[in-house]
């Protein structure tokens, strides 16, 4: 019972201890790699796809800064805008030899709306989407950079540089410019999105998402209907560049919001927590079996130790050293089983007492070592007349007690009776001397019921009566009752 508790206990500080570090062990690396996102993860990502979209950008506003200084075309305007094909003809021209998706014109004079194919139309201020004209008519700098959709290519979501030209006293003409599709941006997005495994999205003013490759956040939903997402772009909206935390289906999500000035969209860039640390939690399970492992390969090995070493400590308890055969504890033991035995063969149990005659003298004569050689001999002796059956232990100084199960009196006292005869005709060599001894025993037969205490005090009633009657002989004890 107690080894359990050992065992138990040894298993508990171990698995605790393994189980604590390798915790503490995640929850550092957990926290590393947290921090890792929010300082420099998530604010890299954004500033790479800024400085991106800056590059994107610098082509497209010079084309346009050209096409606003060009002789040609302001000649063109300013004598009367006579030949539709000839500026058509240049914005074609512009539009493949840069690459541009789009490029237009708008005249102050006229309010027409040129482009590659022509004329598309007349801007009007009462229109809501020519609003961006009158809004660069009145622009203090040379030009602005609008995202819209380009009615001259089905609407299709386009980046325009819209530069103001001038003539050549500085009066205003109209506005000037190029498109990029949107999609090119759309491109680079899914390319971070793959490459880093961050959700990467636009939203404008109003939280519509403009941009996206992440199916949590899709194009034309709207952040501000998520509860958590509006809060945070509150917050961003007010401080300009912002990270969060905050969850979403049961994951931790990381997220960094940042103001893209030329788009005038919010540049959202999201990671998840859980997906980041996946490794090290894999590390942590692997780690915990190893735990387990360890902690019960190491419980095993205790247990045989311990099981070893108890066995051990018990032969030791239960042997005497002298003579190497049981002692009186080994008997308490092993009288319990034979009770059983006997009781369920209905066989009677017989007990011999052997004390050695005159020990006292022997010890005089040969000295203690002596005493404990004949004593090795005399035990040997006894073994020797008896079968592996019976149960033999040194009962006490010299003293002997032997068990015999399934054995009526008769066979008890020839047994004695050999016994005693072996003993008194062993001739012992000690240090030269040769010695012969002899030995009194006492015979008892339990009977039905009768207690082994009884049985053993008959035992050595007997044997004191065998000393009386002059020792060196076997006495049988009757039953009193
Ligand atoms: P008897 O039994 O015939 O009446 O006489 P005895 O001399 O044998 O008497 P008793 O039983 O009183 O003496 C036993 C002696 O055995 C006493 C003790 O010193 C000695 N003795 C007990 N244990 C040991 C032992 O382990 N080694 C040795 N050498 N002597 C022992
Ligand atoms: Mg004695
Ligand atoms: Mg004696």
């Amino acid at each position: 019972m107690n080894r359990y508790k050992l065992i138990l206990l040894i298993s508990v500080i171990l698995a605790t201890g393994f189980l604590a570090t390798s915790i503490v062990s995640y929850q550092v690396s957990r926290l590393s790699i947290h921090d890792s996102i929010v300082n420099s993860t998530l604010p890299l990502t954004s500033d790479n796809i800024y400085s991106e979209i800056q590059k994107d950008l610098v082509r497209p506003i010079f084309v346009s800064s050209m096409m606003a200084s060009d002789t040609f075309l302001r000649d063109w305007i300013i004598d009367g805008e006579a030949d539709i094909g000839k500026i058509s003809k240049y914005l074609q021209e512009v539009q493949t030899s840069y690459g541009a998706f789009v490029s237009f014109l708008v005249s102050e004079k006229t309010a027409n709306y040129y482009y590659g194919e022509g004329l598309l139309k007349q801007v009007s201020p009462e229109e809501e989407r020519d609003a961006w004209y009158y809004r660069v008519r009145e622009l203090k700098y040379p030009y602005e950079i609008n995202v819209d959709r380009d009615m001259a290519h089905a609407d299709v979501l386009t980046i325009f540089i819209n530069y103001r030209v001038l003539d050549y006293a500085g009066e205003y003409l109209g506005a000037v410019g190029v498109g990029l599709a949107v999609n090119s941006v759309q491109k680079l997005i899914i390319h971070y999105q793959k490459k880093f495994k961050r959700n990467v999205y636009f939203v404008n003013d109003q939280g519509e998402v403009q941009l996206s490759g992440n199916p949590i956040q899709p194009l034309g939903s709207n952040i501000m209907e998520g509860s958590v997402l509006q809060k945070l772009f509150q917050r961003a909206k007010a401080n300009g560049t912002e990270t969060f935390e905050y969850e979403y289906d049961g994951t931790q999500q990381l997220i960094n919001i940042r103001y893209i000035p030329e788009l005038k969209w919010f540049l959202f860039v999201e990671q998840s927590e859980s997906e980041a640390t996946s490794d090290i939690r894999h590390a942590l399970y692997i780690n915990v079996l190893l735990c387990l492992v360890v902690t019960a390969i190491v419980v095993l090995l205790t247990h045989i130790a311990l099981r070893r070493y108890q066995a051990e400590l018990e032969t030791m308890a239960t042997t005497d050293t002298l003579t190497g055969l049981p002692n009186r504890k080994a008997f308490d033991i092993v009288i319990d089983i034979f009770l059983n035995e006997s009781a369920r063969t209905r066989g009677a149990l017989a007990v011999i007492v052997l004390d050695i005659d005159h020990f006292k003298s022997i010890n005089d004569r040969l000295g203690h070592f002596g005493g404990d050689h004949v004593l090795v001999v005399t035990a040997k002796t006894i073994r020797a007349g008896t079968r592996a059956a019976d149960f033999i232990c040194r009962w006490g100084g010299e003293e002997f007690l032997i068990v015999i199960k399934d054995c009526d009196e008769h066979s008890a006292m020839l047994l004695a009776e050999k016994i005693r005869s072996a003993i008194e005709n062993e001739l012992i060599a000690y240090k030269g001397e040769q010695i012969n001894i002899t030995a009194s025993l006492g015979v008892a037969v339990a009977r039905t019921g009768e207690k082994i205490e009884h049985v053993l005090d008959r035992a050595d009633v007997a044997m004191y009566a065998a000393k009386m009657a002059g020792r060196n002989q076997v006495n049988l004890s009757r039953f009193d009752g």
